[in-house]
């Protein structure tokens, strides 16, 4: 490393000569195997999950098949990683005269889906691993409080421990929303499993894909029952594969339609059998960055994980001191080659302006208008460190179809572009 310090941005030889791939993980590993899967249903002329001439039960087999690297009894295959969180909202009971407690930093869907629920997202604080902090979710809660999304973002595991056993004292359920972090694990167990409820997205942007589509996790048999009902029409089609039909007549409930299509669950199918190859990658090259940078760089502040063993390592969190240096930064590298983005605009969820003036579809904004005991409302300053850490955090995204020598000159662009900016030699 440190051949040649002058940077891209002013006329020096940028740190790569070509431009990284693009940043889909899942989407750039598709081939063979996801055309021949959906060949599969569409040749079977069956692409409803449930029947046709020939079904080919592509989503249930995608369900067994998470169901059995997870470790839990019930998975369900749903439209997207916002109808998951919706269902396992819905299948928790959570609705109207409910809040539920959601991270300062997370994708909108997350409020978005507790708003569909009729009930009230009240946001909580980071730390420095950009996840929840479990004091600021422990201050967030009071008697109207009923559950929390914990939100792993961007492969960085939640600090389980301490947020269950806040959760539990308090008795509030608990929902990870791993939407971002498809196979990130903490302390040896997968997040999606150590809360009540699971929900991952297979949106285009998330690890693995097929353009869109969901699943809802859990080890609950009753909660899982509300969610497949829930998610089709208020039917539950395979009771009997299941063994489990624990609502009598009298508590069954009219439904939506959140149904997956057995050709997304064939092409889910083959992504979730590539998953693990493309962690092991995305690890490898992480791990390799880490370790020059923090080598070279002692000064350079990474995002903090609880578990970094469980990291996926999809991505590189780097705190810088301002956003102003963080904008700089960025530019910077983008010009030796190296994508790196803030989150969000820069800005907590509860910025957005759709979010902050609490404005929803319904006529008179409900359920923001609820008559709570204690009202919730938005302001600035509520979320410090999210306020604080959102805007000054580069994210690295890290491909898993990149070469150890990519690894090597991501760390040499970072490393440029750190010593240029951020040690006054610029
Ligand atoms: C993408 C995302 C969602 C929504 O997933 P979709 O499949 O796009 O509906 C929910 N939560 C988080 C944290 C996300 O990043």
């Amino acid at each position: 490393m440190n051949k040649t310090i002058k940077l891209a941005l002013h006329g020096g030889v940028p740190a790569r000569s070509r431009p990284l791939p693009p940043n889909f993980p899942g989407a750039v590993v598709m081939g063979t195997e996801e055309i021949e899967a959906a060949k599969r249903v569409i040749e079977a002329q069956s692409p409803f999950r449930y029947y046709g001439a020939q079904p080919q039960y592509a989503v249930r087999q995608l369900e067994q098949q998470i169901a059995g690297t997870i470790g839990v009894p019930y998975v369900l295959g749903i439209s997207s990683g916002t109808a998951a969180l919706i269902a396992a909202l819905r299948a928790i009971s959570i609705g109207y005269g409910d809040k539920v407690i959601v991270p300062a930093n997370t994708f909108v869907a997350t409020a978005g889906a507790v708003i569909c629920c009729n009930a009230v997202p009240v946001f909580a604080d980071i730390d420095d691993t950009l996840n929840i902090s479990p004091e600021a979710l422990e201050h967030a809660i009071d008697d109207e409080v009923k559950a929390v999304i914990v939100v792993p973002i961007l492969g960085v595991p939640c600090d389980m421990d301490p947020i269950m056993e806040v959760a539990r004292r308090y008795n509030i359920r608990v929902i990870e929303d791993v939407a971002q972090s498809c196979g990130v694990t903490y302390k040896g167990s997968y997040q999606g499993t150590i809360g009540d409820m699971g929900t991952f997205s297979f949106q285009m942007n998330k690890i693995i894909t097929a353009g869109e589509g969901g699943a809802v996790m859990t080890r609950n048999a009753a909660w899982f029952e509300r969610a497949v009902r829930y998610h089709d029409q208020g039917a539950f089609r395979e009771k009997q594969w299941y063994g489990i039909d624990s609502i009598d007549e009298e508590s069954e409930f009219a439904g939506q339609n959140y149904r997956m299509s057995d050709i997304i669950g064939g092409i889910m199918l083959e992504q979730w059998n590539k998953l693990q190859g493309l962690i092991v990658n995305m690890r490898r090259t992480h791990h390799d960055i880490r370790q020059m940078l923090t080598n070279q760089l002692p000064e350079l502040q990474l995002r903090r994980s609880p578990d970094e063993a469980g990291d996926l390592g999809s991505n590189l969190g780097i705190i810088l001191p301002d956003s102003v240096v963080a904008n700089r930064f960025i530019e910077a590298l983008h010009a030796e080659n190296i994508q790196g983005h803030v989150l969000y605009r820069g800005q907590p969820i509860y910025k957005l302006p759709r979010i902050f003036e609490q404005r929803t579809v319904e006529k008179d904004n409900f359920p923001f208008n609820y008559p709570f005991r204690n009202p919730v409302r938005y302001r600035d300053g509520m979320c410090p460190n999210a306020e604080s850490l959102i805007p000054r955090t580069v994210f690295v995204p890290i491909s898993p179809i990149l070469k150890p020598i990519d690894g090597e000159e991501i760390a040499e662009g970072i490393y440029k572009v750190f010593r240029a900016i951020c040690s006054g030699n610029a």
